[in-house]
């Protein structure tokens, strides 16, 4: 084989396993890997959750992305303005012209608050916040160290969001610390969805909305926030209904990164990269692949989607490269550890076609699914190390595979 030019767009969690994956893969002498990415600051984003409760410091979930990507990646901080798949090559913000043999699009989502009409005027990191970013969730820290009691209300604008579980995780936190600081009967907790339910999911939206009302946290559903009042302390929907708060924690808006939309046939109206349910190559163009939260899969925006997409999209670009059919064998795989408080958590596994069922993870012998338990929570504090040390560096996990495992799960659902 000649020497190829693989250029990975994004070293976020999607951009640093396939770079690291593909350096195990391809000896120096098999192909160059460049990786493109606006700043290095890598961050363990399932910590941020934590960061307004005190119970993680941001020093401890972000790390420099260079130290994260193996000896031989060229690492390149710069912002990409554009790709011209047509020539493959794309352009960086200092005027460097990068050309491919085979690129990667992982540069996720961008937050867009100020797409909600008022949500970043006044009041914005004062009483309007989000955790979705560092300095969101170290401003909202201060903000619930201050907060003595009132209305919290927490709010997802629209649908696709990434973690999509991580606002009730937050809902439930806060009934957690506010009930520990002896504040919560003071407190009315809100949590507002644009949903039919508390989540997307049949049989996990029944588990997860009876833990809202076994916490009473009012959860108020097809609600589309259209407007922010950070000073009265009002957000209403487009439908005209209206919520006070003293304290608003809201997800904001997601949308692609600007250059997708600016790259001719690269992405959709939002800026999300059409991509092939099993095999992660593009329709733009058969060079171009893409995974994590940048595609317009229909599964869920999550660390452990982009992990198992990563396993698919590196054998796929070894076949590519070989000349050989891909592999469509990705199969919308996910699963989250949920915090539910008082140090437990559920967890739950799902593709494309299974939604979440009870059951265990990976084997009948493994986690619970879909029920609180203190293993699930410790299974979640446990995953920084192994985020760190064995799914970035891109090793194998042994028994945790790309396609969900059906062994230890109930095909009939339980009801609560
Ligand atoms: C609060 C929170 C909690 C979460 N909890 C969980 C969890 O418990 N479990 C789970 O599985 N997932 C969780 N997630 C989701 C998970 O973090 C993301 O799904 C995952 O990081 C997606 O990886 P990615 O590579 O697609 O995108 P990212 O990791 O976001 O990487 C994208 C990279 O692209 C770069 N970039 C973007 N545009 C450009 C540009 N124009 N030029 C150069 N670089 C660019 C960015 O700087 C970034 O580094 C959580 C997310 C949040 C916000």
């Amino acid at each position: 084989m000649s020497k190829e030019q693989i250029v990975i767009l994004g070293a976020g969690t999607g951009g640093t396993m396939t770079a690291n994956r593909l350096r195990r893969r391809f000896g120096p002498d098999e192909a160059e890997i460049h990786v493109v990415d606006r700043n290095d600051r890598h961050v363990y984003e399932p910590g941020l959750l934590f960061v307004p409760f005190g119970l993680a410091q941001l020093e401890e979930i972000v790390r420099p992305r260079r130290r994260q990507l193996r000896n031989g990646i060229v690492f390149h901080q710069n912002e990409v303005e554009e790709v011209w798949t047509e020539r493959d090559e794309l352009l960086l913000d200092d005027g460097t012209v990068l050309a491919y043999d085979v690129l990667v699009v992982a540069t996720g989502v961008r937050l867009q608050p100020e797409e909600t009409e008022g949500m970043t005027g006044a009041g914005w990191n004062e009483r309007v916040f989000t955790f979705y970013d560092p300095e969101g969730a170290e401003a909202l820290r201060g903000a619930l160290e201050r907060f003595d009691g009132g209305r919290l209300v927490v709010n997802l604008v629209d649908m696709p969001i990434k973690c999509p579980v991580a606002p009730l995780e937050f809902a439930f936190l806060a009934d957690w610390h506010l009930r520990e600081r002896g504040i919560r009967n003071r407190t009315e907790l809100v949590y507002a969805t644009p949903l039919d339910g508390a989540f997307t999911k049949p049989i996990a939206s029944e588990h997860l909305g009876s833990l809202l009302a076994e916490k009473e946290i009012e959860l108020v559903t097809e609600f589309n926030a259209g407007e922010v009042d950070g000073i009265g302390g009002t957000l209403t929907s487009y439908d005209g209904r209206e919520l006070d708060f003293d304290l608003l924690v809201t997800i904001p808006l997601h949308g692609g990164a600007p250059y997708v939309e600016r790259s001719p046939g690269l992405g959709d109206a939002l800026g999300f990269v059409p991509t092939d349910k099993g095999t992660l190559q593009t329709p733009v163009k058969p060079n171009v692949f893409a995974l994590g939260d940048a595609t317009d899969l229909p599964t869920s925006k999550a660390g452990s989607v982009t992990h198992f997409e990563a396993e698919v999209l590196t054998e796929n670009i070894a076949r590519y490269l070989a000349d050989e059919e891909l592999d469509a064998g990705y199969d919308g795989h996910a699963n989250c550890f949920i915090e539910t408080g008082f140090h437990k958590a559920l967890l739950i596994d799902f593709n494309y076609e299974t939604e979440p069922l009870p059951g265990h993870f990976p084997t009948v012998f493994g986690l619970p699914l879909l029920r609180e338990s203190r293993l699930n929570h410790l299974g979640k504090l446990a995953f920084q190390w192994v985020y760190w040390h064995a799914l970035l560096p891109g090793r194998e996990i042994p028994g945790i595979g790309p396609a969900m495992p059906t062994a230890g799960k109930k095909r009939t659902p339980v009801h609560i």
